[in-house]
């Protein structure tokens, strides 16, 4: 693809951002304004034009979906493999580092990744070893979470306490919990970050690599970086300064992860020089639904202001509705999106519902249900959550990683091999003691004479099991799982929905090299999930992040929901609130429903609820309110029906039919999801193995 035709479908504002490639460039625009889009032609341009490598280019993304689907976007404006490019989120890239260089006493390079659940779960162990109330551990590892993301390791924090109170009691916790990470050779997601940062304080030369390595560095989402994330972009940069950080204030939503949007007002002082360019054009939404959503946002005080148009017009007004209660909205969204699939002009990938908190969800699933409406849930109970996953996951991970405490605690008595919990008490007493690992604690008491035989037998073969998983040489990860999976005896005690899921997981990582795949289900969130498929999607408002839906709905616009009742009290936590409620709205192009309800169940009681103070805010003019779907039917004329059943997806490509890539020549494809223009292919290529690709992008021929 020529230069011209990266350039032909930008505006003139875009184009400037792109070519501006020398010096720090803070690009701050408003939502929908193609900010990403930026990105991916920038990444495209510095490769055609300035004949940069891919492999020297540093690009942030805020989710690994999203790395995707930047991935995707590059490779189709370029036409070119850019498998080993840096496109990745922080956490991603940062372990990419640390595999390589790891050069922290302590720990060596097999380090295994602990996701939210394995802290949580190491957290809970320590707060029951100091006999503080387990209950609270959320709170403590988003203490220690948000401690990390400022930089302060648990020494600091120690040194910095007045020693009374919680925060001494928290800075013990903590430093157990760095330590009981340490001994496990072990990193949680802000470790990844934090250790990256440290490595470069105190290893110049290793520093100076990655600074020449990388010429240029793009950072979408600038926005929701967080303190120790800003630190290492400016020990990356800090040789030459080529760096685009693009980003949009308004929509900073992850205080509550240590994101700082004071970074972006820190960028020109810590970049002097720094250029500020502003995207003034909407792409996504009409003109409505930006008077609104822009209305609301401009309550906030403390903010860059920003100016946004759409040439798209007026479009429908934003419809607004009260309800008696929280089932009635439920059904309500149920019957209107019906209502418009069966117009004909929306499929139901189209529609999305929103919410502040997860259960909200619950009534709108059963309202869907009834309706008979596919939709699927994001970021609830993640596939790499479940149990039967993180059980084999832990096998692989301790066989690679003898110290990984965490993983060994999960499996040592699963499946169920006579290991009690007292014996496992005592390991846990002896490890401590020697200040070693569990495993080697148990090949130690093997020697001596600790146990009864009875027992001693069965540590030993657990032993044995996991000794010959790391002694074993296979081919990929797939084959470790399906090994795992049958000599565990696993395969042997798990229902059949279970076993399925481990099917799944086995035949996605075919093909893959293990350390590799490990490292992708350690970073996989939730907010990664595959979206593909015709299906309506529910999410949390953070979950909505850089994407854009048709219609969409924002629920639970109450007073203690949005904004949340946390948030109430500060007024702080009410513009972040508000960014929130902003972010839902962006996300919308044609269609917006804002909902709300007197009566709604929380937790466990019926409440009563007050609407949003948001509501307050939207200038009457611009919407529509709606008292029930009779209303709403007189102001759409009855439609035109086109299919009464829900319509059955078409399949593109299915599973073992051939196909021809431009480059990788001729392919069987393994394994299909979504549908449609979302369609998503795994095929395998004899020259390269096993590629995941998106239908839309590929340009794949059929054979
Ligand atoms: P957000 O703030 O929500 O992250 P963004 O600024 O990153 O949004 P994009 O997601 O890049 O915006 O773009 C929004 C939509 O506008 C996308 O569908 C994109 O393809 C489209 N778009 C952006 N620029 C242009 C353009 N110059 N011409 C046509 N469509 C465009
Ligand atoms: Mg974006």
């Amino acid at each position: 693809m020529s230069k011209d035709v990266l350039m032909r479908d930008l505006n003139p504002q875009q184009r400037e951002a792109i070519v501006c490639t020398e010096g720090p460039l803070l690009i701050l625009a408003g939502a929908g304004s193609g900010k990403t889009k930026v990105i991916a032609h920038k990444f495209s341009y510095l490769v055609k034009a300035k004949r940069l490598s891919p492999d020297s280019i540093f690009t942030v993304t805020f989710t690994n979906k999203a790395s995707d689907e930047m991935k995707e976007r590059i490779y189709s404006l370029l036409e070119k493999d850019i498998n080993t490019s840096w496109i990745g989120t922080f956490h991603s890239q940062c372990n990419r580092i640390l595999r390589r260089e790891i050069k922290i006493p302590g720990y060596n390079n097999n380090f295994s990744i602990y996701d939210e659940g394995d802290q949580y779960s190491l957290v809970r162990h320590i707060l029951k070893e100091f006999k503080i109330h387990e209950a609270l551990y959320k709170g403590v590892a988003t203490r220690i979470s948000s401690l990390k993301s400022s930089l302060t390791g648990p020494e600091e924090f120690l040194s910095s306490g007045d020693g009374f109170g919680f925060d001494e009691k928290l800075a013990k916790v903590y430093v157990r919990y760095q330590d009981e990470l340490k001994r496990s050779n072990a990193l949680d997601f802000d470790d990844l970050i934090m250790l990256t940062v440290k490595l470069f304080e105190k290893n110049p030369r290793i520093l100076e690599k990655y600074q020449n390595m990388f010429s240029y560095i793009l950072v979408d989402d600038f926005q929701d970086t967080n303190y120790v994330q800003y630190c290492f972009l400016k020990l990356l940069t800090s040789a030459h300064k080529r760096i685009c950080v693009i980003g949009d204030d308004d929509q900073s939503i992850y205080r509550f992860k240590g994101a700082n949007v004071n970074n972006i007002l820190s960028f020109e002082n810590d970049f002097p020089g720094a250029k500020l360019m502003e995207l003034e054009q909407n792409y996504r939404s009409t003109q409505s639904i930006l008077t609104v959503s822009g209305a609301v946002i401009s309550q906030n005080s403390e903010r860059k202001h920003k100016k946004l148009w759409t040439d798209k017009g007026w479009g429908e007004k934003v419809y607004c509705c009260w309800f008696h209660t929280y089932e009635e909205e439920a059904k309500y969204i149920a019957k209107i999106i019906k209502e418009l699939y069966l117009k004909g002009r929306y499929d139901y990938k189209d529609f999305a519902i929103f919410y502040r908190i997860n259960l909200q969800s619950r009534a709108l699933e059963d309202a869907l249900r009834e309706e008979g409406l596919p939709y699927r849930v994001l970021g609830n109970v993640s596939f790499y959550q479940s149990k039967e996953i993180k059980d084999v996951v832990a096998y692989l991970r301790l066989s690679l990683n003898h110290g990984d405490n965490v993983s060994l605690r999960r499996i040592i008595n699963c499946p169920p091999r006579g290991i009690s919990a007292a014996t496992l008490s005592r390991i846990e007493h002896e490890a401590k003691k020697r200040s070693i690992s569990l495993f080697d604690t148990i090949k130690a008491t093997l020697r001596s004479d600790s146990f009864s035989s009875t027992v001693k037998d069965r540590l030993t073969e657990f032993v044995k099991l996991i000794e010959d998983f790391s002694a074993t040489k296979y081919r990929s990860a797939a084959e470790m799982l399906k090994g795992v999976f049958e000599k565990s005896g696993y395969s042997e005690t798990q229902d059949k929905e279970r076993a399925r899921n481990v099917e799944e997981l086995i035949s996605s990582a075919e093909g893959k090299e293990i350390k590799d795949f490990l490292d992708r289900v350690s970073l996989f969130t939730s907010m990664d999930e595959i979206t593909g498929g015709d299906y309506i999607s529910l999410m949390t408002l953070h979950s909505a992040k850089g994407l854009e839906f048709p219609v969409v709905f924002i629920t639970g616009l109450e007073e203690g929901v949005l904004p949340y009742y946390k948030a109430l009290e500060g007024k702080d936590e009410i513009a972040e609130e508000r960014r929130l409620f902003y972010v839902g709205m962006t996300r919308a192009k044609d269609v917006l429903w804002l909902t709300g309800a007197s009566k709604r169940r929380l937790y466990t009681k019926l409440q009563d609820q007050e609407p949003s103070r948001f509501l307050r805010d939207i200038p009457r003019n611009c919407c529509q309110w709606i008292e029930n779907i009779t209303d709403y039917q007189k102001i759409k004329p009855a439609p035109v029906k086109r299919k009464v059943e829900p319509k059955r997806p078409f399949a593109l490509y299915t599973s073992g039919c051939r196909v021809k890539h431009p480059i990788w020549g001729i392919g069987v494809v393994h394994d299909c999801f979504g549908d449609g223009d979302d369609q998503k292919v795994t095929v395998n290529f004899p020259s390269i193995g096993l590629k995941r690709l998106a239908v839309k992008f590929a340009n794949l021929e059929k054979m």
